[in-house]
């Protein structure tokens, strides 16, 4: 022990710190209930707040480990990155934010692909991830996307697309907007050909993605208290010049309006597409 860490002698207060910057991280506080929570129950608990059902944001590998079979899956189109068709710059280049957010996430782009076993069924997964640039899709989500639905289409798997979204890429301009149809086109064809489609719509599902595949599932459904819609509740405010309603814009009030087919806790999700799939499907 004696040569790994020692006191640092003569400083006051150090101690203290020390033991702030240890204890630090280890809980947090609930952002609905209030209550301070053990970050690991938080985690073994997927997320949820164990007082009040809280639903926190999950992100994209902690969703497929969710959601396949003993947390397996083969990653797909994992080397595909953006080629910054645009050259866009902000307040640095895009490439720039992209190499950043490559390096910070470990993933290509705002999206993992993955293949395996649901409930003993071979289906395809997308799981959108917002800490990579807000979850925004551009043209690499787009692709992956497509050729998730593709491999759907060609092994008859059904496919599930978890989103999790700003919208649309800026970055990418009109590039980003040509994935809706692009998507759009290639679900058209999984319906067709009579393959299911379900769309989960996780916190904050907004934008492009809300305009296209999120709302075209054979099956929509929400977890609890997410934010569903395209444009944001000030935008709307301002331009239609009303006062929005009281839950406006989450998943219970869309399931109430006819928006939604059925609002999921996370922890019944995986036995609900199950479920799901097996009428679809048998
Ligand atoms: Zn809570």
């Amino acid at each position: 022990m004696a040569w790994f860490a020692r006191e640092k002698p003569g400083v006051e207060g150090t101690a203290e710190s020390e033991k702030r910057v240890r204890t630090e991280g280890l809980w947090l506080k609930c952002e609905s209930c209030g209550q301070i929570i053990w970050k690991k129950t938080l985690d073994e608990n997927m997320q949820v707040c164990p007082k009040c059902e809280h639903h926190f944001r999950l992100d994209a590998r902690a969703r497929l480990a969710m959601l396949f079979d003993d947390g397996g899956y083969e990653e797909l189109d994992s080397r595909l990155i953006s080629t910054d068709p645009l050259h866009f710059e902000d307040s640095k280049t895009y490439s720039a934010r992209l190499e950043a957010m490559r390096a910070s996430t470990g993933i290509s782009d705002a999206l993992i692909s993955g293949e395996g076993k649901l409930e003993g069924r071979r289906v395809q997964i997308c799981a959108m991830e917002l800490k990579f640039i807000g979850g925004s899709m551009g043209a690499v989500v787009g692709e992956k996307i497509t050729r998730a639905i593709e491999r759907g289409l060609n092994k008859r798997e059904p496919v599930i697309i978890v989103s999790a979204s700003g919208g649309a890429r800026m970055q990418e301009g009109a590039i980003s907007l040509m994935q809706l149809a692009k998507i759009s086109a290639a679900l058209m064809r999984l319906d067709e050909a009579r393959v299911p489609y379900i769309s989960v719509m996780t916190d904050p599902t907004t934008g492009g993605v809300t305009a296209s595949f999120a709302m075209l599932g054979d099956l929509n459904i929400a977890e609890p208290g997410a934010l569903i819609g395209f444009a944001g509740p000030r935008v709307i405010e301002q331009t239609i010049r009303q006062k929005l309603p009281q839950g406006f814009q989450t998943s219970e009030f869309l399931l109430e309006h006819g928006f939604l087919d059925a609002v999921v806790k996370r922890s019944e999700m995986k036995s609900y597409i199950a479920r799901s799939l097996s009428f679809f499907c048998d």
